[in-house]
C-alpha cells in the first residue's frame, strides 16, 4: 500500500496518532490509503504516549513539523488544553481528537460526532434532523455524539446512563434537544446510539441499562464499538428487525476529515473504506 518502493522519502510529510494503547490503532492504514490514492508523499505512523504526556507530544509534534495528530484515549482532554487555537466545538466538549499544525500554531477540532454523523448517513442514510434518538453512555464519545445530534437538529437527544451525573452534563450539550432518559424510552427511538465502553472485546456483554427485548424493526441501532465487529447488541438489534452498523464507519469517517484539514484536499473515502475493511477483518 505504499506509493513507491523508496516510501517514505526525505521529503515525506509525516502525520500521526497518539493514544495508549495504540498498536491496534487502525488510524495509520487508514490514512495512508488515503495518502496512497491521493498520490502523496505524506505518512502515517502510531505513537504510544502514556498518559500525561499528551501536552508534551503536541510541543513535539510542532517542534518535528509534522502536519498534524489524531488524538485518541487518554489524550483528548490534554490536547484542547495543549493547542493554541480549540475550535468552537472542542471548546464545548473540551476535548480535541484532530490537531492541524499551522505553522507554530497548533489548532485543535472534535472530529469525532461528524465522523459518525457522516458514517450514519452513508451506511444506513439516517439524517437525524427532526428524529427521536436516544444515547447510551455520556462519556467523551457519547458527548461527542450528543452534540453532533443535537446540532443536526435532532427532535430530541436522551442520554441514558449508568452515571446520572456525567448523564446530565452529557443532556446540555444537545440544547433544548436533550433531556434524561430511562431504559423504556428505548422502544420509542428511532435511532439508539450505544456509545459507552460496554461490549468493547467482549461480543456477549450488553449494557445494564438496555433492555434488548424493546428494539424493533424501523428504528437504526448504532454502536460505536468495532472490535467485535457484531456486538451483543447488534445481533440483538439485527434479529428484531431493526438496520444496524458499528463503530467502523465513524473510525473512517473521523480519520478521513482528519486528513482533508492536513492535506486541505478531497479526501478518497472509499479507499480508506476498503483498508478498514481490510485491517477489521472484513467488519462493516
Ligand atoms: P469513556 O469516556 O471512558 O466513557 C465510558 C462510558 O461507558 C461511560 O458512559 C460509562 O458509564 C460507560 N460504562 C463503562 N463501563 C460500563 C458498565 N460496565 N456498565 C455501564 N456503563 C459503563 O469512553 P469513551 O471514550 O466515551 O469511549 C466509549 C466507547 O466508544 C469505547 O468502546 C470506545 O472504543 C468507543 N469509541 C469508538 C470510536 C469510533 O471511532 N468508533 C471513537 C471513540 C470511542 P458511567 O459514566 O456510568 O461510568
Amino acid at each position: 500500500m505504499t506509493p513507491s518502493t523508496s516510501w517514505p522519502t526525505g521529503a515525506s510529510r509525516v502525520v500521526g496518532v497518539i493514544g495508549d494503547p495504540i498498536a491496534h490503532s487502525l488510524s495509520p492504514q487508514l490514512h495512508n490509503a488515503a495518502f496512497d490514492a491521493m498520490g502523496l508523499d505524506w505518512v502515517s505512523v502510531a505513537f504510544e504516549v502514556p498518559a500525561g504526556r499528551g501536552g508534551a507530544a503536541l510541543a513535539g509534534a510542532r517542534a518535528l513539523g509534522l502536519a498534524g495528530l489524531s488524538v485518541t484515549t487518554p489524550h483528548k482532554e490534554d490536547a484542547f488544553v495543549a493547542v493554541d487555537d480549540p475550535s468552537p466545538l472542542a471548546a464545548r466538549l473540551g476535548a480535541v481528537n484532530c490537531v492541524t499544525v499551522d505553522g507554530e500554531r497548533l489548532v485543535g477540532d472534535s472530529t469525532d460526532g461528524a465522523g459518525f454523523l457522516d458514517a450514519l448517513r452513508r451506511q444506513c442514510g439516517f439524517e437525524p434532523a427532526g428524529r427521536r434518538c436516544l444515547v447510551v453512555g455520556a462519556g467523551g464519545a457519547a458527548r461527542a455524539v450528543v452534540a453532533a445530534l443535537g446540532d443536526a437538529g435532532a427532535a430530541e437527544v436522551a442520554v441514558l446512563n449508568r452515571d446520572a451525573d456525567r448523564a446530565g452534563a452529557a443532556v446540555a450539550l444537545a440544547g433544548a434537544a436533550g433531556r434524561l432518559a430511562e431504559p423504556e424510552d428505548l422502544a420509542d427511538a428511532e435511532l439508539v446510539v450505544q456509545a459507552s465502553s460496554v461490549g468493547l472485546g467482549d461480543r456477549g456483554a450488553l449494557h445494564p441499562l438496555v433492555d434488548v427485548q424493546l428494539l424493533h424493526a424501523g428504528q437504526v441501532v448504532a454502536d460505536l464499538v468495532y472490535h467485535p465487529a457484531r456486538t451483543a447488541l447488534l445481533e440483538a438489534a439485527a434479529a428484531a428487525g431493526a438496520a444496524t452498523s458499528n463503530g467502523l464507519g465513524m473510525l473512517v469517517h473521523q480519520a478521513a476529515l482528519a486528513v482533508e484539514r492536513w492535506t486541505a484536499r478531497a479526501v478518497p473515502v472509499e479507499a480508506m473504506w476498503a483498508a478498514a475493511q481490510a485491517h477489521a477483518g472484513g467488519a462493516s
